[in-house]
């Protein structure tokens, strides 16, 4: 089922979200619904924040990008994180275009590790410990950003945040157009 996705804005977006476990109600049907919702908006990451839950889940899907062949993999890769906590940062950073599905129309660079030390929980509540990179680490910053309040525009520079804050004002009061499913303000 595809849930409504939550526009910047909505105080949802601003709270720190709780950890869960292997008895929350439902589970495997609320990541199933997760997933779907991200590709029907052709997203590569979505925390549960996004669709109104306050709780440490997200979901990530996408197609790696091979370099030597210049294409993108037919099939994609995804990784389910509950309650995942960064444990440290590689020295390492780069620029990335981003882009949220809460906040449409906004694609800005943004500085990140390319690596992180990522502890967490899987689907079947499988433990992992793993230096992560790539597109893995860069869309996990992303989300679990959501996870603590915050969102991508809030790491820009004052100068860039001058540029889109219109954009954001806009969206926060529901001027904007998407082909996917938003919650809309009562
Ligand atoms: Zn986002």
């Amino acid at each position: 089922m595809i849930l409504p996705i939550v526009p910047y804005g909505d105080p949802v977006l601003r709270k720190i979200s709780k950890p869960i476990d292997k008895d929350y109600p439902n589970l495997k049907e609320l990541i199933a619904n997760m997933y779907e919702t991200m590709y029907g908006a052709d997203g590569v990451g979505l925390a549960a924040p996004q669709i109104n839950l306050n709780i440490r889940l997200v979901v990530i899907g996408f197609r790696p990008y091979d370099e030597k062949t210049d294409t993108y993999a037919d099939k994609a890769v995804e990784y389910t994180l509950i309650n995942p906590e960064i444990l440290e940062s590689g020295e390492g950073k780069d620029y990335f275009c981003e882009g949220c599905l809460s906040i449409p129309d906004i694609h800005e660079d943004v500085l990140r590790p390319t690596t992180i030390h990522l502890h967490w929980f899987d689907e079947n509540f499988v433990e992992h410990d793993e230096w992560i990179d790539d597109m893995f680490a860069r869309v996990a910053q992303h989300e679990i950003d959501h996870l603590d309040g915050k969102v991508f525009t809030d790491r820009l520079s004052t100068l860039r945040k001058t540029f889109v804050k219109r954009k954001l004002n806009d969206v926060a009061s529901g001027k904007y157009a998407v082909r996917y499913k938003m919650k809309r303000k009562k």
